[in-house]
């Protein structure tokens, strides 16, 4: 075939494809030149999530007739002073968002009394000072990108979301989108931060300060008390540019290592600063993803700022500390304590049980043998005619109720009064988008006006808490979308969710319970093995033991 220079058109349309992947990336790209032209305020208008108009307007230095001509051809920015790719302090250098949005859209772009259209055409306008850039009709030309849009109230979800983003990246400059979400320029950047991840951060972020040669960190850090379902509250800089960095992430995750569990995500809102040309911006069309010079002295920065900056409230919340109970009161119990209501449990001997040997005998055969003891309230000791078992009875219980819902067939129960959610809009989308998951899960939920979720229907089998539940499903979907393995997922989370509300690790239970709990499992399909989170038993062969005592 022979070789052939491509029209610009499809040039652009192809740069389009990387650039401009859906709504919230044209607002990213517009609100990102309304910032390098030096706006202070920042209105953007989204309708039909993005399908019908985006509308970003500024009251940056806006353009001349000549800048305006040339902002639109390919390559074209008034951006890179020199040829140096590695000293970049603007949003934008790769000078092809305008022509790649006009390539697949009908853009207008008004400043200083004019008015251009995607073909470059100029005429009068109305529009004064600064710069406004009108999408209609984004991919209407281009069908098969269109198909890949989601709904509407996904696709506005995912412009808050970064619309949030770019709002905390620039705190010295006021945001508004829709008329309905609001940044004051200047606010305080924690009352910013709140807005962004919820009221529950109130009073539970720590601040945070730090200098080492070159690099500097500051912004906020959740305490342990706080934590989320997803990386969604997240929020991290990199001079001043939103960034999504593995780099970044996992040293935030190592700095939390002994204090959060790995499924749990703290938040923050971190602003990382170093020379422009220790970190290359340009490795994704997107520039979200960034290559740092010295990934390795980044990472160690950030974990050792961030550990210590934790360790005080760990220590302060007893996080890590053992409870210590005297040993003479564990065995001597003075009374039977009565605490909250409840009776200490842990005052019961153990062994006190009814069970008749006979019994205890045809047990012993069954895979998982008879249950003998428990210890530290989580390990459950049995024994079967070829050694030891140890049993997670969180892990069991977990399982259990997994492979219910995996089997499908839940029996679902109504609510007389309907359980009404508050969250975020962008929360309420996401959990609105599962809904058929969530039906097959046994959960009927449905709108209930704009920041609220009203669960009708809850699997009749558990109790949960259905608030916490719904905004960490909301949250992975937010973080992982609609993703083919959403079901299992649901089925995890609410099986994790149910066991916290149940036989929990740290439950003192009865050799009946116990025992109950072995023949569940035992019952259960997969019951032993770990292809979902973590091992439920282990066994121990009385091989492997004489082994250790030099047995033979
Ligand atoms: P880049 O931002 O990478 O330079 P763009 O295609 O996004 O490329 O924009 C091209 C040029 O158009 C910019 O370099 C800038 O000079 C001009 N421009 C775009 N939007 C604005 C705006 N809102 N205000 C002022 N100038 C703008
Ligand atoms: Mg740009």
């Amino acid at each position: 075939m022979p070789v052939r220079i491509l029209p610009d058109d499809l040039i652009n349309k192809i740069a389009a494809g990387e650039v401009v992947e859906r709504p919230a990336s044209v607002v990213k790209e517009l609100a990102e030149n309304a910032i390098d032209a030096g706006a202070t305020e920042i209105t953007i208008d989204v309708v039909d999530g993005g399908r019908a108009l985006i509308s970003v307007a500024d009251n940056g230095s806006g353009m001349t007739r000549e800048d305006l001509e040339k902002s639109i051809m390919r390559h074209a920015t008034s951006k890179l002073l020199g040829d140096d790719l590695l000293n970049i302090k603007s949003m934008g250098f790769r000078g092809e968002a305008l022509p790649s949005i006009a390539s697949v859209s009908d853009l207008t772009v008004e400043t200083n009394g004019l008015a251009m259209d995607g073909g470059g055409n100029i005429k009068p306008s109305s529009w004064a000072s600064g710069t406004r850039a009108r999408v209609k009709d984004l991919f209407l030309k281009i069908p098969a990108r269109l198909k890949f849009l989601r709904s509407d109230r996904v696709e506005m979800m995912a412009v808050v979301e970064t619309v949030k983003r770019l709002a905390l990246a620039r705190p010295d400059i006021g945001w508004t989108l829709n008329n309905k979400w609001k940044y004051k320029a200047g606010e305080p950047l924690i009352a910013r931060f709140k807005q962004a991840a919820g009221d529950d951060a109130e009073g539970k972020m720590l601040e945070i300060n730090a200098v080492d040669g070159e690099l500097k960190l500051h912004g906020f850090v959740s305490s342990p008390a706080i934590r989320r379902a997803s990386g969604i509250d997240q929020y991290l800089f990199g001079n001043r540019r939103p960034v999504k960095d593995k780099v970044l992430v996992g040293a935030l995750r190592a700095a939390y290592f002994d204090v959060m569990h790995a499924r749990e995500f703290p938040l923050c809102c971190l602003y990382l600063e170093l020379p422009p040309e220790h970190v290359d911006v340009n490795v994704s069309p997107s520039k979200t993803d960034v290559h740092f010079l010295e990934p390795a002295r980044v990472r160690d920065f950030i974990v050792r700022t961030v550990r210590r900056e934790l360790a005080e409230p760990i220590r302060e919340l007893g996080i890590g500390a053992q409870s210590h109970t005297p040993i003479n009161e564990q065995w001597f119990p003075a009374s039977t304590e009565i605490t909250g209501g409840q009776m200490n449990m842990s005052a019961v001997p153990a062994t006190l049980s009814l069970i008749p040997d006979s019994v205890v005998a045809e047990t012993l055969e069954l895979p998982l043998g008879f249950a003998r003891a428990q210890i530290g309230n989580k390990y459950i000791i049995s024994e079967n005619p070829e050694g030891l078992i140890i049993v997670d009875q969180h892990a069991a219980h977990e399982r259990i109720i997994y492979e219910k819902l995996r089997a499908g067939g839940i029996l679902r129960q109504q609510l007389l009064i309907p359980l009404v959610i508050k969250m975020r809009s962008e929360q309420a989308a996401a959990v609105l988008e599962i809904k058929d998951k969530l039906a097959e899960s046994g959960l009927i939920v449905e709108s209930f006006g704009d920041s609220e979720i009203a669960v009708y229907e809850k699997p009749a089998d558990f109790d949960l808490d259905w608030a916490e539940c719904l905004l960490a499903v909301a949250d992975e979907v937010m973080a992982v979308g609609h993703s083919s393995t959403l079901q299992e997922k649901l089925h995890l989370k609410f099986a994790n969710y149910a066991c916290h509300h149940s036989v929990r690790s740290g439950q003192k239970l009865s050799l009946e319970q116990m025992n109950a709990l072995l023949r569940q499992i035992e019952a259960t399909e997969r019951g032993g093995q770990c292809n979902h989170g973590r091992p439920v038993w282990k066994k121990f062969s009385f091989d492997e033991l004489d082994g250790n005592f030099e047995r033979s």
